[in-house]
């Protein structure tokens, strides 16, 4: 039906109450998508945890499950002691996800040491992921986020971000990019009009190619456009408004790929996620 959104939507659902709750809320929003982070902060996920939720999952509709990666990584770091500790963690996270049956696992490149330059971090953070990738278990889909970018901060210009995509996808498969709206506010990009977001998405389709991105992280933003700040909210709530979000949910290209409200939750899940697939 071609007045349905395109993407896959769903809603990033918070653990802090446990994997069986944050699926509860997967499924009572009838979410197609959903995204969490792969481990509690107090507490591991035990055995039983894994076992039924993939099964769980399936059944109740949710095709796409992304996993998000939850430590800061100093995986560009001149510090060699600490690049290590990240590159473990990470393929820890990775084999995690892999646990989970995860369709992906979205993360941020971090940022550079000062002593390095932009390349040099870019090629560091690269080398790690790939490091970490073949440390992990098993292999899931990598997903590279747009951040908000300024300072030392890597992957806030999409030109940074197809860099680093290209630069692991040459020596790994299933490498995508992860496309964060509120991100690309703060980094510069004016994605609040529908000129605005065709614009983004043509330099998209020139620098990282539609095939390659693999999911949308839809926020609206409080934070001034060029920012480099993060203030996610709930949409019609910040400066980004409908009318760009309304072009990127019509757009058939993106019809595999994951669309993620990572906003606070709100009283009524299920009538949000309806009101975004009517929008297109
Ligand atoms: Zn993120
Ligand atoms: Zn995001």
């Amino acid at each position: 039906m071609d007045h349905e959104a395109h993407l896959i939507l769903g809603l990033h659902c918070p653990v802090v109450s446990g994997f069986p709750a944050a699926l509860d809320r997967a499924l009572s929003a009838r979410c197609r998508a959903m995204q969490m982070l792969p481990y509690r902060r107090h507490g591991a996920a035990a055995a039983e945890d894994f076992e039924g939720f993939s099964r769980r999952r399936r059944r109740g509709g949710v095709k796409v499950l992304l996993i998000h990666s939850r430590f800061v990584p100093s995986l560009a770091s001149s510090d060699p002691a600490r690049r290590r500790r990240s590159i473990e963690l990470l393929a820890g996270e990775l084999t995690l996800a892999a646990r989970w049956e995860a369709e992906g696992f979205v993360l941020h490149a971090g940022a550079y040491s000062p002593q390095e330059t932009l390349d040099q971090g870019l090629r560091l953070a690269a080398d790690a992921i790939v490091e970490a990738s073949l440390m992990a278990s098993k292999p899931v889909p990598l997903l590279l986020e747009n951040v908000p970018g300024g300072g030392r901060r890597m992957g806030g210009g999409l030109e940074e971000l197809a860099a680093l995509v290209e630069a692991v996808a040459a020596r790994r498969k299933d490498v995508f990019a992860c496309l964060d709206t509120a991100h690309a506010w703060a980094a510069g990009y004016d994605v609040s009009g529908a000129e605005g977001m065709l614009r983004f998405l043509s330099r998209v389709h020139r620098l990282l190619g539609a095939q390659n991105v693999a999911a949308f992280h839809l926020n609206d933003s409080r934070a001034l456009l060029g920012s480099h700040r993060e203030d996610h909210a709930r949409w019609g709530e910040g400066r980004l408004g409908l009318e760009g979000l309304r072009v990127l949910l019509g757009r058939e290209e993106y019809a595999a790929a994951a669309g993620i409200l990572e906003t606070p939750p709100g009283p009524d899940d299920a009538a949000e996620l309806s009101r975004l697939e009517a929008l297109a």
